[in-house]
């Protein structure tokens, strides 16, 4: 399984990894950051495909993604 890291300190809540997650995973936490932000998490990890789409995506290069490749048959077509 890909282990996702998100830095909750450096997520300024644009919600950009949100909307670009293919495996819409990724939710707004409910509670603010440091700087005031609701943060991003990951919901549910064990369907994270390592895709690494959100670490690109991000501005603020909060999120990491550790993987080995990326497990294209969780892809529901
Ligand atoms: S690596 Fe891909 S599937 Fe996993 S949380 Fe990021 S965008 Fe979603
Ligand atoms: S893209 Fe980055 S800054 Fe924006 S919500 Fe996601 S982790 Fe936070």
């Amino acid at each position: 399984m890909p282990g996702i890291i998100i830095d909750r300190d450096r997520c300024k809540g644009c919600e950009t990894c949100v909307e670009a997650c293919p495996q819409q995973i990724i939710a707004m936490s409910k509670e603010i950051n440091a700087k005031g932000y609701f943060y991003a998490r990951v919901d549910d990890p064990f369907r994270c495909l390592g895709c690494r789409i959100c670490a690109i995506v991000c501005p603020d290069v909060a999120i990491e993604v550790l993987s080995e490749g990326v497990q294209y048959s969780l892809f529901e077509y």
